[in-house]
Protein backbone atom coordinates (compact mmCIF):
# COMPACT_ATOMS: atom_id res chain seq x y z
CA UNK A 1 0.00 0.00 0.00
CA UNK A 2 1.21 3.37 -1.08
CA UNK A 3 2.30 5.57 2.10
CA UNK A 4 2.42 9.35 1.91
CA UNK A 5 4.00 12.26 3.92
CA UNK A 6 0.29 13.80 3.43
CA UNK A 7 -3.21 13.23 1.54
CA UNK A 8 -5.43 15.89 0.78
CA UNK A 9 -9.05 14.98 0.62
CA UNK A 10 -11.42 17.28 -1.65
CA UNK A 11 -9.58 18.57 -4.64
CA UNK A 12 -11.58 21.99 -5.15
CA UNK A 13 -10.20 25.47 -4.07
CA UNK A 14 -8.68 24.52 -0.49
CA UNK A 15 -7.27 21.20 -1.29
CA UNK A 16 -5.65 22.25 -4.84
CA UNK A 17 -4.07 24.76 -2.79
CA UNK A 18 -2.56 22.51 -0.05
CA UNK A 19 -1.65 20.25 -2.59
CA UNK A 20 -0.16 22.49 -4.49
CA UNK A 21 2.10 24.06 -1.71
CA UNK A 22 2.90 20.79 -0.32
CA UNK A 23 3.99 19.38 -2.96
CA UNK A 24 6.11 22.52 -4.05
CA UNK A 25 7.95 21.70 -0.48
CA UNK A 26 9.03 18.65 -1.63
CA UNK A 27 6.18 16.84 0.52
CA UNK A 28 5.05 13.51 -0.80
CA UNK A 29 1.63 14.07 -1.33
CA UNK A 30 -1.65 12.68 -2.66
CA UNK A 31 -4.86 14.22 -3.98
CA UNK A 32 -8.10 12.55 -3.79
CA UNK A 33 -10.98 14.33 -5.44
CA UNK A 34 -14.54 12.38 -5.72
CA UNK A 35 -15.42 14.22 -8.93
CA UNK A 36 -13.70 15.60 -12.01
CA UNK A 37 -11.11 18.70 -11.87
CA UNK A 38 -12.51 20.60 -12.94
CA UNK A 39 -16.11 20.01 -11.71
CA UNK A 40 -19.01 21.98 -11.30
CA UNK A 41 -20.79 20.07 -8.55
CA UNK A 42 -19.24 22.11 -5.48
CA UNK A 43 -18.55 25.70 -4.92
CA UNK A 44 -16.00 27.09 -7.03
CA UNK A 45 -17.34 26.94 -10.83
CA UNK A 46 -18.93 29.65 -12.49
CA UNK A 47 -16.03 31.10 -13.74
CA UNK A 48 -14.96 33.98 -11.41
CA UNK A 49 -15.02 34.86 -7.39
CA UNK A 50 -14.71 38.56 -6.29
CA UNK A 51 -11.47 39.41 -4.56
CA UNK A 52 -11.58 42.87 -1.81
CA UNK A 53 -9.05 43.91 0.32
CA UNK A 54 -11.52 46.15 2.43
CA UNK A 55 -12.56 43.48 4.03
CA UNK A 56 -16.50 44.24 6.16
CA UNK A 57 -16.75 40.99 7.41
CA UNK A 58 -14.18 41.02 9.83
CA UNK A 59 -10.64 43.09 9.75
CA UNK A 60 -8.70 40.07 10.83
CA UNK A 61 -9.03 38.85 7.46
CA UNK A 62 -6.98 41.83 5.72
CA UNK A 63 -3.57 40.35 6.64
CA UNK A 64 -4.39 37.35 5.10
CA UNK A 65 -5.65 39.02 1.80
CA UNK A 66 -2.33 40.36 1.51
CA UNK A 67 -0.87 37.07 1.76
CA UNK A 68 -3.75 36.05 -0.98
CA UNK A 69 -2.91 38.30 -3.81
CA UNK A 70 0.75 37.70 -3.72
CA UNK A 71 -0.05 34.04 -3.83
CA UNK A 72 -2.35 34.48 -6.67
CA UNK A 73 0.63 36.66 -8.57
CA UNK A 74 2.82 33.81 -7.85
CA UNK A 75 0.75 31.18 -9.14
CA UNK A 76 0.11 33.15 -12.34
CA UNK A 77 3.53 33.37 -12.84
CA UNK A 78 4.15 29.97 -12.55
CA UNK A 79 1.34 29.05 -14.67
CA UNK A 80 1.86 31.29 -17.58
CA UNK A 81 -1.90 32.20 -17.36
CA UNK A 82 -3.71 34.88 -16.00
CA UNK A 83 -5.82 33.82 -12.76
CA UNK A 84 -6.47 37.65 -10.98
CA UNK A 85 -8.60 40.38 -12.81
CA UNK A 86 -8.81 43.65 -11.21
CA UNK A 87 -11.44 45.79 -11.55
CA UNK A 88 -11.95 47.66 -8.53
CA UNK A 89 -14.92 47.24 -6.25
CA UNK A 90 -18.01 48.96 -4.77
CA UNK A 91 -19.22 47.62 -1.33
CA UNK A 92 -21.99 49.85 -0.71
CA UNK A 93 -25.43 50.00 0.98
CA UNK A 94 -27.01 52.38 4.00
CA UNK A 95 -24.67 54.20 5.64
CA UNK A 96 -24.95 52.33 8.63
CA UNK A 97 -25.01 48.85 7.08
CA UNK A 98 -22.18 46.26 7.99
CA UNK A 99 -21.37 46.07 4.25
CA UNK A 100 -20.38 49.63 3.79
CA UNK A 101 -19.70 50.36 7.44
CA UNK A 102 -17.30 47.13 7.70
CA UNK A 103 -15.77 47.91 4.48
CA UNK A 104 -14.68 51.26 5.44
CA UNK A 105 -13.93 50.45 8.84
CA UNK A 106 -11.19 47.55 7.31
CA UNK A 107 -9.92 49.95 4.81
CA UNK A 108 -9.24 52.88 7.41
CA UNK A 109 -7.33 50.42 9.81
CA UNK A 110 -5.33 49.13 7.60
CA UNK A 111 -4.90 51.92 5.69
CA UNK A 112 -6.63 50.37 2.32
CA UNK A 113 -6.57 52.96 -0.42
CA UNK A 114 -10.52 53.84 -0.80
CA UNK A 115 -13.03 56.38 -1.67
CA UNK A 116 -16.48 57.00 -0.35
CA UNK A 117 -19.03 57.87 -2.72
CA UNK A 118 -22.74 58.58 -2.75
CA UNK A 119 -25.39 57.16 -4.98
CA UNK A 120 -25.36 59.47 -7.46
CA UNK A 121 -21.37 59.54 -7.88
CA UNK A 122 -21.31 56.06 -8.69
CA UNK A 123 -23.98 56.12 -10.97
CA UNK A 124 -21.89 58.63 -12.67
CA UNK A 125 -18.71 57.28 -12.97
CA UNK A 126 -20.09 53.73 -13.19
CA UNK A 127 -23.27 53.94 -15.53
CA UNK A 128 -23.92 50.10 -15.40
CA UNK A 129 -25.14 50.95 -11.74
CA UNK A 130 -28.51 52.60 -10.84
CA UNK A 131 -28.32 53.34 -7.11
CA UNK A 132 -30.12 55.35 -5.08
CA UNK A 133 -28.66 58.99 -3.71
CA UNK A 134 -28.50 57.83 -0.62
CA UNK A 135 -26.38 54.63 -0.39
CA UNK A 136 -23.09 54.75 0.70
CA UNK A 137 -20.27 52.97 -1.64
CA UNK A 138 -16.46 51.98 -0.87
CA UNK A 139 -14.74 52.27 -3.83
CA UNK A 140 -11.17 49.86 -3.81
CA UNK A 141 -9.28 50.02 -6.85
CA UNK A 142 -7.63 46.68 -5.85
CA UNK A 143 -10.82 44.55 -5.97
CA UNK A 144 -11.49 42.49 -8.92
CA UNK A 145 -11.82 38.61 -9.44
CA UNK A 146 -10.37 35.06 -9.21
CA UNK A 147 -10.76 32.92 -12.24
CA UNK A 148 -11.89 30.56 -9.69
CA UNK A 149 -12.20 27.12 -12.13
CA UNK A 150 -8.90 27.83 -14.28
CA UNK A 151 -7.05 28.53 -10.44
CA UNK A 152 -8.41 24.92 -9.27
CA UNK A 153 -6.76 23.82 -12.91
CA UNK A 154 -3.65 25.55 -12.71
CA UNK A 155 -2.67 24.89 -8.34
CA UNK A 156 -3.49 20.95 -9.10
CA UNK A 157 -1.63 20.89 -12.59
CA UNK A 158 1.20 22.69 -11.07
CA UNK A 159 0.91 20.44 -7.71
CA UNK A 160 1.54 17.60 -10.27
CA UNK A 161 4.31 18.90 -11.98
CA UNK A 162 6.11 18.74 -8.37
CA UNK A 163 5.57 15.29 -8.06
CA UNK A 164 2.21 15.28 -6.34
CA UNK A 165 -0.25 11.84 -7.03
CA UNK A 166 -3.56 12.84 -7.92
CA UNK A 167 -6.40 10.23 -8.16
CA UNK A 168 -9.75 12.15 -9.47
CA UNK A 169 -13.17 10.08 -9.35
CA UNK A 170 -12.06 8.64 -5.79
CA UNK A 171 -14.51 9.45 -3.43
CA UNK A 172 -12.70 9.30 0.30
CA UNK A 173 -15.46 6.53 1.58
CA UNK A 174 -13.79 6.59 4.82
CA UNK A 175 -10.74 6.97 7.12
CA UNK A 176 -9.26 6.59 10.70
CA UNK A 177 -6.41 7.58 12.70
CA UNK A 178 -3.46 4.52 12.48
CA UNK A 179 -0.40 5.32 14.79
CA UNK A 180 0.39 9.05 14.59
CA UNK A 181 -1.35 9.21 10.90
CA UNK A 182 -3.94 7.93 9.34
CA UNK A 183 -5.10 5.23 6.67
CA UNK A 184 -7.66 6.77 3.80
CA UNK A 185 -10.08 4.53 1.99
CA UNK A 186 -11.73 4.94 -1.43
CA UNK A 187 -14.02 2.40 -2.82
CA UNK A 188 -11.02 0.76 -4.67
CA UNK A 189 -8.13 1.33 -3.00
CA UNK A 190 -6.45 2.15 0.84
CA UNK A 191 -3.53 4.94 1.61
CA UNK A 192 -1.72 5.66 4.51
CA UNK A 193 -0.16 9.12 5.65
CA UNK A 194 1.41 10.65 8.04
CA UNK A 195 -1.22 13.90 7.87
CA UNK A 196 -4.90 14.16 6.29
CA UNK A 197 -5.95 17.72 4.89
CA UNK A 198 -9.85 18.06 4.52
CA UNK A 199 -10.82 20.69 2.44
CA UNK A 200 -14.46 18.71 1.20
CA UNK A 201 -16.31 21.71 0.93
CA UNK A 202 -20.30 21.24 1.22
CA UNK A 203 -18.88 17.50 2.21
CA UNK A 204 -17.16 18.28 4.99
CA UNK A 205 -19.72 17.15 7.28
CA UNK A 206 -19.67 13.78 6.02
CA UNK A 207 -16.00 13.49 6.24
CA UNK A 208 -16.01 14.81 9.95
CA UNK A 209 -19.36 13.75 11.27
CA UNK A 210 -18.23 16.17 14.00
CA UNK A 211 -18.61 19.04 11.49
CA UNK A 212 -22.01 18.53 10.92
CA UNK A 213 -24.08 21.24 12.57
CA UNK A 214 -20.89 23.84 11.96
CA UNK A 215 -20.47 23.49 8.35
CA UNK A 216 -23.76 23.65 6.96
CA UNK A 217 -24.08 23.15 2.60
CA UNK A 218 -26.82 25.88 1.19
CA UNK A 219 -28.09 26.09 -1.95
CA UNK A 220 -27.23 29.09 -4.04
CA UNK A 221 -28.27 30.10 -7.98
CA UNK A 222 -26.09 32.50 -10.07
CA UNK A 223 -27.58 34.22 -13.10
CA UNK A 224 -26.09 35.44 -16.50
CA UNK A 225 -28.17 38.47 -18.21
CA UNK A 226 -27.81 39.94 -21.40
CA UNK A 227 -26.67 43.40 -21.10
CA UNK A 228 -28.90 45.92 -22.75
CA UNK A 229 -25.65 48.26 -23.05
CA UNK A 230 -22.89 45.90 -22.80
CA UNK A 231 -20.67 48.79 -22.98
CA UNK A 232 -21.33 49.58 -19.62
CA UNK A 233 -20.45 45.96 -18.07
CA UNK A 234 -17.19 45.26 -19.73
CA UNK A 235 -14.48 44.85 -16.95
CA UNK A 236 -13.14 47.78 -17.80
CA UNK A 237 -15.74 49.91 -17.00
CA UNK A 238 -17.92 47.83 -14.26
CA UNK A 239 -16.19 47.17 -11.07
CA UNK A 240 -17.36 44.16 -9.17
CA UNK A 241 -19.43 44.51 -6.14
CA UNK A 242 -21.03 43.92 -2.53
CA UNK A 243 -24.66 45.42 -1.89
CA UNK A 244 -27.22 45.32 0.71
CA UNK A 245 -30.48 46.96 0.05
CA UNK A 246 -34.13 45.86 1.66
CA UNK A 247 -34.03 42.95 -0.92
CA UNK A 248 -31.14 41.55 0.63
CA UNK A 249 -27.44 41.61 -0.16
CA UNK A 250 -26.10 40.77 -3.50
CA UNK A 251 -22.91 40.09 -5.23
CA UNK A 252 -21.96 41.01 -9.11
CA UNK A 253 -19.39 41.18 -11.61
CA UNK A 254 -19.09 42.75 -15.29
CA UNK A 255 -19.38 40.39 -18.36
CA UNK A 256 -16.22 37.66 -18.85
CA UNK A 257 -15.35 34.63 -19.45
CA UNK A 258 -18.65 33.82 -20.53
CA UNK A 259 -21.69 36.78 -21.85
CA UNK A 260 -23.99 38.08 -19.65
CA UNK A 261 -23.63 40.33 -16.67
CA UNK A 262 -23.28 37.78 -13.39
CA UNK A 263 -25.47 38.34 -10.01
CA UNK A 264 -26.11 36.58 -7.42
CA UNK A 265 -27.77 36.70 -3.89
CA UNK A 266 -26.19 35.64 -0.38
CA UNK A 267 -27.83 32.90 0.94
CA UNK A 268 -30.38 33.07 -1.86
CA UNK A 269 -34.26 31.69 -0.81
CA UNK A 270 -32.31 30.28 2.54
CA UNK A 271 -32.40 26.42 1.41
CA UNK A 272 -30.16 24.44 3.52
CA UNK A 273 -29.05 20.98 1.72
CA UNK A 274 -27.66 17.84 1.74
CA UNK A 275 -24.94 18.21 -0.69
CA UNK A 276 -25.77 14.37 -2.12
CA UNK A 277 -29.25 15.54 -2.81
CA UNK A 278 -29.53 19.49 -3.49
CA UNK A 279 -31.50 20.50 -6.17
CA UNK A 280 -29.59 21.37 -8.86
CA UNK A 281 -33.04 22.39 -11.29
CA UNK A 282 -33.47 25.86 -11.51
CA UNK A 283 -37.31 26.84 -10.76
CA UNK A 284 -39.05 30.39 -12.16
CA UNK A 285 -38.57 31.42 -7.95
CA UNK A 286 -34.55 31.38 -8.23
CA UNK A 287 -34.39 33.78 -11.43
CA UNK A 288 -37.03 36.18 -9.59
CA UNK A 289 -35.17 36.42 -6.40
CA UNK A 290 -31.95 37.86 -8.70
CA UNK A 291 -34.28 39.58 -11.33
CA UNK A 292 -35.79 41.98 -8.78
CA UNK A 293 -32.44 43.34 -7.80
CA UNK A 294 -31.11 43.48 -11.77
CA UNK A 295 -34.87 45.55 -12.57
CA UNK A 296 -33.66 47.96 -9.61
CA UNK A 297 -29.88 48.43 -9.41
CA UNK A 298 -28.80 47.68 -12.96
CA UNK A 299 -31.67 47.83 -15.20
CA UNK A 300 -28.93 48.10 -18.00
CA UNK A 301 -28.38 44.56 -17.40
CA UNK A 302 -32.06 43.05 -17.70
CA UNK A 303 -32.05 41.59 -20.82
CA UNK A 304 -32.18 38.20 -21.41
CA UNK A 305 -31.45 34.75 -19.78
CA UNK A 306 -28.01 33.82 -20.81
CA UNK A 307 -27.40 31.08 -18.23
CA UNK A 308 -27.79 29.91 -14.13
CA UNK A 309 -25.98 27.49 -12.45
CA UNK A 310 -26.89 25.75 -8.68
CA UNK A 311 -24.02 25.79 -6.63
CA UNK A 312 -23.33 25.45 -2.51
CA UNK A 313 -22.05 27.77 0.60
CA UNK A 314 -21.03 26.04 3.58
CA UNK A 315 -21.97 27.82 6.38
CA UNK A 316 -20.64 28.07 9.75
CA UNK A 317 -22.61 29.94 12.86
CA UNK A 318 -20.98 32.68 12.51
CA UNK A 319 -19.95 32.80 8.73
CA UNK A 320 -16.17 32.81 9.60
CA UNK A 321 -13.46 29.49 8.27
CA UNK A 322 -12.73 27.14 10.02
CA UNK A 323 -8.94 26.65 9.60
CA UNK A 324 -7.20 24.23 12.44
CA UNK A 325 -6.31 21.36 13.48
CA UNK A 326 -8.86 18.31 14.52
CA UNK A 327 -9.87 18.61 18.02
CA UNK A 328 -8.83 14.78 19.01
CA UNK A 329 -6.05 13.99 16.18
CA UNK A 330 -3.52 16.54 15.41
CA UNK A 331 -2.17 14.64 12.19
CA UNK A 332 -5.86 16.17 10.81
CA UNK A 333 -6.19 19.58 9.90
CA UNK A 334 -9.22 21.27 8.54
CA UNK A 335 -10.28 23.78 5.94
CA UNK A 336 -14.07 24.17 6.10
CA UNK A 337 -16.90 26.39 6.48
CA UNK A 338 -16.16 29.53 3.69
CA UNK A 339 -19.64 30.88 4.28
CA UNK A 340 -19.83 32.16 0.96
CA UNK A 341 -16.87 34.10 0.90
CA UNK A 342 -13.67 31.77 0.48
CA UNK A 343 -12.13 31.19 -2.56
CA UNK A 344 -10.61 34.65 -2.56
CA UNK A 345 -8.26 32.87 -0.06
CA UNK A 346 -7.41 29.66 -1.34
CA UNK A 347 -3.98 30.78 -2.20
CA UNK A 348 -3.40 31.39 1.31
CA UNK A 349 -5.36 28.96 2.83
CA UNK A 350 -3.48 26.31 0.76
CA UNK A 351 -0.10 28.12 2.14
CA UNK A 352 -1.43 27.32 5.90
CA UNK A 353 -2.64 24.24 5.45
CA UNK A 354 0.65 23.14 4.27
CA UNK A 355 2.09 24.75 7.76
CA UNK A 356 -0.11 23.07 10.15
CA UNK A 357 0.70 19.70 8.08
CA UNK A 358 4.28 19.87 8.39
CA UNK A 359 4.64 21.18 12.04
CA UNK A 360 5.17 24.87 10.91
CA UNK A 361 3.31 28.04 12.66
CA UNK A 362 1.24 29.64 10.02
CA UNK A 363 2.85 33.69 10.58
CA UNK A 364 -1.34 34.62 10.91
CA UNK A 365 -3.39 35.40 13.80
CA UNK A 366 -5.80 32.49 13.51
CA UNK A 367 -7.65 33.00 16.64
CA UNK A 368 -10.49 33.56 14.54
CA UNK A 369 -10.95 30.59 12.98
CA UNK A 370 -10.12 27.88 15.70
CA UNK A 371 -12.77 25.50 15.97
CA UNK A 372 -13.25 25.24 19.53
CA UNK A 373 -14.79 28.67 19.29
CA UNK A 374 -17.78 26.74 18.63
CA UNK A 375 -17.53 25.17 22.10
CA UNK A 376 -15.07 22.28 24.10
CA UNK A 377 -14.87 18.91 21.87
CA UNK A 378 -16.08 20.53 18.92
C1 LIG B 1 -22.58 30.90 -5.91
C2 LIG B 1 -21.31 31.12 -5.14
C3 LIG B 1 -20.67 32.36 -5.21
C4 LIG B 1 -19.51 32.58 -4.49
N1 LIG B 1 -18.88 33.79 -4.60
C5 LIG B 1 -17.69 33.99 -3.98
C6 LIG B 1 -16.96 35.18 -4.21
O1 LIG B 1 -17.37 36.04 -4.98
N2 LIG B 1 -15.77 35.33 -3.57
C7 LIG B 1 -15.28 34.37 -2.73
O2 LIG B 1 -14.19 34.59 -2.18
N3 LIG B 1 -15.94 33.22 -2.51
C8 LIG B 1 -17.12 33.01 -3.12
N4 LIG B 1 -17.81 31.83 -2.95
C9 LIG B 1 -17.31 30.84 -1.98
C10 LIG B 1 -16.19 29.98 -2.52
O3 LIG B 1 -16.44 29.58 -3.84
C11 LIG B 1 -16.03 28.81 -1.58
O4 LIG B 1 -15.82 29.34 -0.27
C12 LIG B 1 -14.86 27.92 -1.93
O5 LIG B 1 -15.00 27.35 -3.20
C13 LIG B 1 -14.77 26.80 -0.90
O6 LIG B 1 -13.69 25.96 -1.23
P1 LIG B 1 -13.65 24.47 -0.70
O7 LIG B 1 -12.34 23.92 -1.15
O8 LIG B 1 -14.01 24.46 0.74
O9 LIG B 1 -14.86 23.74 -1.46
P2 LIG B 1 -14.91 23.32 -3.04
O10 LIG B 1 -14.21 24.37 -3.83
O11 LIG B 1 -16.31 22.98 -3.36
O12 LIG B 1 -14.03 21.99 -3.08
C14 LIG B 1 -14.39 20.84 -2.34
C15 LIG B 1 -13.97 19.63 -3.17
O13 LIG B 1 -13.94 18.47 -2.35
C16 LIG B 1 -14.42 17.38 -3.10
N5 LIG B 1 -14.87 16.35 -2.16
C17 LIG B 1 -15.88 16.42 -1.28
N6 LIG B 1 -16.00 15.28 -0.59
C18 LIG B 1 -15.03 14.44 -1.04
C19 LIG B 1 -14.67 13.10 -0.73
N7 LIG B 1 -15.32 12.39 0.20
N8 LIG B 1 -13.63 12.54 -1.41
C20 LIG B 1 -12.95 13.25 -2.34
N9 LIG B 1 -13.29 14.52 -2.69
C21 LIG B 1 -14.30 15.11 -2.04
C22 LIG B 1 -15.55 18.01 -3.92
O14 LIG B 1 -15.92 17.23 -5.02
C23 LIG B 1 -14.94 19.36 -4.31
O15 LIG B 1 -14.25 19.28 -5.55
C24 LIG B 1 -18.98 31.56 -3.66
C25 LIG B 1 -19.62 30.31 -3.59
C26 LIG B 1 -20.77 30.10 -4.33
C27 LIG B 1 -21.44 28.75 -4.25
Amino acid sequence: MAHYDAIVLGLGGMGSAALYHLAARGMRVLGLERYDIPNDMGSYHGVNRIIRLAYWEHPAYVPLLHRAYELWRRLELEAGEQVLVITGGLDFGPEDSPTFAGALRSAREYHIQHEVLDGDAVNRRFPGYRLPSDMRALYQPDAGFVMSERAVVAYVDRAMAHGADVRARSAVIGWEPEGAGVRVHTERESFTADRLVVAAGAWAGRVLPELRDLAVPERQVLIWTRPLRPEYFRADRFPVFNMEGPEGRFYGFPEYGIPGFKLGKYHHRGEVTDPDAVDRDIHPEDEEVLREAIRRYFPDADGATLSMKTCMFTNTPDEHFILDRHPRYPQVSIAAGFSGHGFKFCSVVGEIMADLAMDRTPPFDLSLFRIDRFGAGA
